[in-house]
């Protein structure tokens, strides 16, 4: 249907005014002015829609009982939500939800559980299972990889920087200054200082261990450049000897 027309041009059809209880009647009653009836250009998709349909009745109360159109102010928008409302209607009428003719049907396969059972089936099959959380534990100074002292290498092992293992845990802080430290909003920012709110003589920022992107290359630990941290690995290593 849509691949046969543009969806630019349309056919002039007289149309009757809507009611004032119609999908959309506010934006459609201006096109009506005072009069009870009007010439309106209706898309070609649409006008032959409806009639192939073989009634305009028929498919507007289809779409009419539940359908997906909101106020738009975009013109393509009404047209989109044709177009869906239409795909639906016309998957239901080809389920086997749809009673034979003459037959009512019942409530367990009527329109309405239909389309709920569409908008389940849909969001049930858009679920996608949540990525396993890939970040890892930091590793002690203890998780050490035994093999033999040569084969430790103190080298530039992550992309990204880490805290350094060893300077955590003899809790010695970085010399190098946060970068928040600038001033006017570092004196604002009150969430990453050590002291209360209400006292604000004093505050002092939390202290972090130096980051590093160093680490031994067998065990994996992060170790900084810095002072002992790589030595104190290595001798770590020799007590084992
Ligand atoms: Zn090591
Ligand atoms: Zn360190």
């Amino acid at each position: 249907m849509s691949t046969v027309h543009d969806s630019q041009s349309s056919v002039e059809k007289h149309r009757k005014r809507p009611a004032t209880t119609a999908t959309g009647y506010t934006q459609t009653i201006r096109m009506f002015g005072d009069g009870p009836r009007a010439w309106l250009p209706i898309p070609d998709l649409i006008d032959e829609y409806n009639h192939c349909m073989s009634a305009v009745d028929h498919a507007d109360q289809y779409r009419s009982n539940y359908n997906t159109i909101r106020v738009h102010r975009k013109t393509w928008k009404p047209l989109f939500h044709f177009l869906l409302d239409t795909a639906v209607d016309n998957t239901f009428l080809l389920s086997t939800y749809k009673p034979p003719p003459g037959n009512r049907g019942s409530r367990e396969q009527s329109h309405k559980q239909y389309r709920r059972d569409l908008r389940d089936a849909l969001f049930e099959s858009s679920v996608r299972p949540r990525e396993p959380n890939k970040t890892q534990r930091r590793k002690s100074t203890k998780d050490i990889v035994w093999r033999p002292v040569e084969e430790h290498q103190h080298k530039r092992v992550w992309r990204k920087q880490v805290f350094c293992s060893a300077c955590i845990e003899a809790k010695r802080p970085t010399t190098t200054p946060h970068r928040a430290a600038r001033k006017p909003l570092a004196n604002l920012f009150a969430n990453s200082t050590m002291k209360k709110r209400e006292d604000s003589d004093g505050w002092k920022r939390r202290t972090r261990p130096p980051r590093t992107s160093w680490g031994c290359t067998v065990c994996r630990i992060p170790f900084c450049t810095r002072g002992t941290c790589w030595g104190e690995h290595l001798a770590r290593l020799n007590t084992k000897d």
